[in-house]
């Protein structure tokens, strides 16, 4: 047994894991690890300079390449993690002259994005979009729109064609977070932009990440070519970083290429998350709305979410408890993290589980 799939050696102990972002299986596919392997033979393990000294390979240009053409943008450009690719893009495209909106659940590293890039920050709550339209119609300097495109804590995905024609109206660059849709939403796993069909001119940033869906580590920023020029001369985690290690860099590729060719992993992602939503819904267990891999189980405070995932893990079943500050205060909650690796019984297993548990009110 690996450290990845749905059973995993935790601790010592096998369990269950409900706890992945690997949400198509992928990190442990014999074709993405021999990609893996056969990285590291052609460049060896690591890149050993960033990318504009001498860490930059015909593996990175593929992928970028690969990625632009898949999310349908001019251009992709690969960064380290994805907490750097956010912290580039915003303090390249912001000072203090800048107002960043930004939803009030987005991950932390767009929060600190903002504040490194000493822009005016404002969160706005979260989804209200009328609020947002409020401010941004009241002003004056140039400012940025930042959305997680899905809400990692609560599986939601943000209104995000509002989102785009209200960055229309006021001329406001919207910049787009899929960490969570790309590979899981969308006809064709495109992502969340795909799902809602916005191009380019509606979505003019869009960052995902390639240690999620894809399996790998990294991240990416596609866009116009414009967008990806002034990324590569002033995105400070960009220039000032040792480039993405080539292993990842084709493991990543070589998870695209299962992605683009087959959707049977989509496919059974999504049997499983509406297998999932069918029985909380018979067995009358309170989870957050959400179609996507990321389902959250509202707890209340920290101690009985940590009691509920340590009852859990007693019958060898891994879902973590999210406490704050990483989730609001008095919202403490389960994060199921749903995997195509994940069989039907496991499903089962676990919600019958959940129910077993849950104080009996109705
Ligand atoms: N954005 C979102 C929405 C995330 O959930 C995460 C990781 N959890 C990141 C960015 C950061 O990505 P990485 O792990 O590649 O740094």
């Amino acid at each position: 047994m690996g450290c990845q799939g749905a059973s995993r050696v935790w601790n010592g102990r096998t369990v269950l894991s409900f706890s992945s972002n690997d949400y198509l299986g992928l990190a442990n596919d014999p074709y993405v690890v021999d990609a893996c392997i056969e990285g590291a033979r052609r460049y060896g393990s690591g890149a050993a300079a960033s990318c504009l000294i001498d860490g930059y390979t015909k593996a990175h240009q593929e992928l970028e390449q690969a990625l632009a053409k898949f999310v349908a943008r001019d251009r992709a450009l690969v960064f380290s993690s994805g907490y750097m690719a956010n912290l580039g893009i915003l303090t390249t495209l912001a000072d203090r002259h800048t107002s960043i909106y930004e939803d009030k659940l987005n991950h932390a590293s767009l929060v600190d994005a903002a504040l490194l890039s000493r822009a005016n920050l404002y969160r706005y709550a979260h989804g209200d979009t009328d609020a947002l339209h409020k401010n941004l119609s009241q002003q004056k300097d140039d400012a940025i729109v930042v959305s997680d495109a899905v809400f990692s804590m609560s599986g939601d995905i943000a209104p995000l064609t509002a989102l785009s024609d209200i960055c229309a109206e006021h001329a406001t660059t919207l910049v787009v977070d899929d960490a969570h849709g790309l590979g899981v939403l969308g006809a064709s796993g495109k992502g969340t932009l795909e799902h809602f069909g916005l191009n380019q001119q509606q979505v003019p940033v869009v960052m995902a990440t390639l240690g999620k869906a894809l399996g790998a580590f990294g991240a990416f920023v596609a866009g116009a070519d414009d967008l990806i020029e002034t990324l590569i001369q002033k995105a400070r985690t960009y220039i000032y970083t040792t480039a993405l290690p080539p292993p990842l860099v084709c493991a990543a590729r070589a998870s695209l290429e299962i992605i683009e060719n087959d959707n049977t992993r989509r496919e059974t992602l999504h049997k499983n998350i509406n297998l999932f939503r069918s029985l909380v819904a018979e067995y009358d267990i309170p989870c957050l709305d959400s179609i996507t891999a990321i389902q959250g189980m509202i707890v209340g405070d920290a101690k009985s979410a940590i009691t509920l995932s340590e009852a859990l893990l007693e019958e060898d079943l891994l879902v973590v408890a999210m406490r704050p500050p990483t989730v609001p205060p008095g919202t403490a909650r389960l994060r199921i993290m749903l995997s195509a690796a994940h069989q039907e019984e496991h499903i089962v297993r676990l919600v019958k589980a959940l129910a077993k548990r849950l104080p009996r009110t109705r």
